[in-house]
């Protein structure tokens, strides 16, 4: 038992913001919050927070923690106009050149990374052509080496390979998840990460393809994880090829449920957008990528039923991907303001309550005990109804103090439990290793 003591919780839904409360954990789950009842448990480990902010996790919604060691890559890239080239030229020479500790050492400089910035989960998608079966078993690792919450999947796909590539994509989701289930029938803990079934993008997943990826859902009970019209490409092809609206193509087949995760979405059609809604799917919104990638922007955001935010790879910084999504869609002329976005934030919690089948988001009785912990000296009253304002405008990365997932402290007054730096050191010399490895690669 453990107790956080003397906090200012935030809630995001319904809002509220009260001081000085005690929030008892018992195990990995949230066991009692109330005024003054620290005194009640003699027994408990307690951490007197000074008032300190704790909310509900945050959640990146979307990332790519293969992409962890391209940070100031020198390898020699191509020049790219245009998003397809940049695939081309950059990521699919990455992932191809990736290996087992290459990828390790990329999933645990990522995971550190999210912590570090407040997430207490990451929604992964991921891709390594020449290293598909065991990938998702390494990456695992790297997410409980540090602590953090999270999914992965692989990204099915037939873009090097043809039939062999979808079906070996396909049988490290299927084969994944079954470990997943196996870990769970035998109680081993921590449970920490979940699987989705992942593809690419439906651009490179013909119909052989979606028919694995049906029975792979069917067999496995998980949800889709797949980008779709990130670029205009994708709904070209989709019309060219297929005679179908991208998500229209994906429902054909089954694979838009509750447990679907849709990342970008920049060019689908009000039908599109109206099957993921019918479905009560998701769509994860990546502002900054989307910029850094000059793909367009989504000027739809406001007609989705369920919408998170992630980074598809830029990190896992979500105050500043937040912060980003808000000001992108003020600069577009979009009608939708601080707290939207705050909600956007908070639904990653709706996404592992579905996928993990326990109860996250809340500061409540019976939720996980997945906190972010921040040192916030408001100069201005922090109010139910201007929380949303505080984090457009005043909360970051720089306020986060701590970091708890499944009532375990991961990192604790800016420091992680366990030595960084030569994992940092080593990190390193995987990354210069990757990068010759690319230049090898056509
Ligand atoms: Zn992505």
């Amino acid at each position: 038992m453990q107790i956080l003591k003397n906090a200012t919780v935030v809630q995001f839904d319904p809002a509220c913001v009260i001081e000085h409360l005690d929030i008892v954990i018992d195990g990995s789950v949230i066991k009692e919050v109330g005024s003054g009842i620290a005194d009640h448990y003699p027994q408990a480990k307690v951490r007197d927070l000074k008032g300190k902010v704790v909310m509900p996790g945050m959640v990146c919604a979307h990332n790519h923690f293969y992409s962890g060691l391209s940070r100031g890559i020198t390898a020699n890239i191509a020049p790219s106009p245009d998003f397809i080239s940049t695939l081309k030229n950059l990521w699919w020479r990455l992932d191809r050149a990736l290996d087992e500790e290459s990828l390790y050492y990329s999933g645990l400089i990522c995971s550190l990374d999210a912590i570090r910035n407040g997430c207490t989960a990451v929604i992964d998608h991921h891709a390594s052509p020449n290293y598909i079966k065991g990938s998702l078993s390494t990456l695992r690792k790297a997410f409980i080496k540090t602590g953090l919450r999270g999914m992965t999947c692989f990204e099915t796909t037939d873009r090097n390979n043809g039939s062999q590539e979808l079906w070996a994509g396909v049988e490290e989701n299927i084969a994944f998840a079954h470990l997943i289930d196996r870990e769970k029938r035998a109680g081993n803990e921590p449970y920490l990460v979940e699987a989705h079934i992942g593809a690419h993008a439906p651009f490179t997943v013909p119909h052989e393809g979606m028919e694995m990826l049906r029975e792979a859902m069917k067999s496995t009970g998980r949800g889709l994880h797949i980008h779709a019209a990130e670029d205009s490409y994708d709904v070209s092809h989709s019309h060219d090829k297929y005679g179908l609206d991208l998500i229209a193509r994906l429902d054909h087949y089954g694979l838009i449920t509750n447990r679907t995760l849709i990342a970008h979405g920049l060019y689908l059609s009000d039908n599109d957008i109206a099957i993921l809604n019918e479905h009560d799917a998701f769509l994860v919104h990546n502002a900054r990528s989307n910029m850094n990638n000059h793909v367009g922007y989504n000027h739809k955001l406001a007609q989705y039923r369920n919408l998170a935010l992630g980074t598809d790879g830029i990190g896992s910084d979500m105050w500043e991907e937040m912060k980003f999504a808000f000001f992108k869609h003020r600069d577009a002329g979009g009608p939708l303001w601080p707290d939207n976005f705050t909600r956007f934030l908070w639904n990653g919690n709706t996404l592992l309550a579905r996928n993990f089948n326990a109860r996250f988001g809340r500061i409540d009785v019976g939720n996980k005990a997945d906190l972010t912990i921040c040192d916030y000296d408001s100069p201005t009253p922090l109010l139910a109804e201007n929380i949303g304002g505080h984090l457009a405008f005043g909360l970051s990365s720089q306020s986060v103090h701590s970091v708890m997932v499944d009532g375990r402290m991961v990192y604790e007054n800016r420091e992680f439990p366990f030595d960084v730096a030569e994992l940092y050191a080593e990190a390193r010399k995987v990354a210069l290793r990757l990068w010759q490895r690319m230049d090898r690669l056509s």
